[in-house]
């Protein structure tokens, strides 16, 4: 099921040189058509490849306006089943559209704590910022692991 971008929501996000889609893909899949050259749809992003996607969601939940679907492929299946998460800031909600109209909504928790609330730095200590340049590794305590020869892999 690759990304299908709805052109009557997406807004080409507003313009913007990167658009949100393109700047997540891993793939590289999403294209902004500025003068509408490409799919007869300006401003409007498109997936160049959809064979190529991963359908790995991120440009779905990414995307400001809900405007990409993830749909099937015409050549597996008739088209027609669409599935669309919205992602809200304690839980996604997951619409599925069913080939034959049937249209089932399923809603989970995605966090336990409130957003903005999670404090990842708290009792750890401050960077050195003065370290940056030396080598070795960070460990608990702030000191740094020392290499050891024997633990590289020796090649014969
Ligand atoms: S992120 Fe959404 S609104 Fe922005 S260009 Fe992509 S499909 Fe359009
Ligand atoms: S689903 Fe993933 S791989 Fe497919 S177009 Fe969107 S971001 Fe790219």
């Amino acid at each position: 099921m690759p990304s299908f971008v709805r052109t009557e929501k997406c807004d080409g996000c507003k313009g913007q040189d990167k658009t949100a889609c393109m700047y997540i893909c891993p793939h590289d899949l999403m294209r902004l058509d500025k003068d509408g050259s490409e799919t007869g749809h300006a401003m409007r992003a498109y997936n160049q490849e959809p064979e190529q996607c991963w359908e790995c969601y991120s440009c779905v939940k990414i995307c400001p306006q809900n405007a990409i679907e993830m749909r099937a492929y015409a050549d597996i299946v008739p088209l027609g089943g669409v599935v669309q998460p919205l992602r809200g800031t304690d839980s996604i909600v997951w619409t599925v559209k069913f080939r034959n109209g049937v249209v089932k909504r399923f809603k989970f928790p995605i966090r336990t704590t409130p957003e903005g609330s999670v404090k990842p730095y708290e009792g750890k200590p401050k960077p050195d910022m003065s370290k940056l340049g030396q080598p070795g590794l960070f460990t608990m305590d702030g000191a740094a692991l020392k290499g050891d020869r024997s633990q590289l892999l020796q090649l014969k």
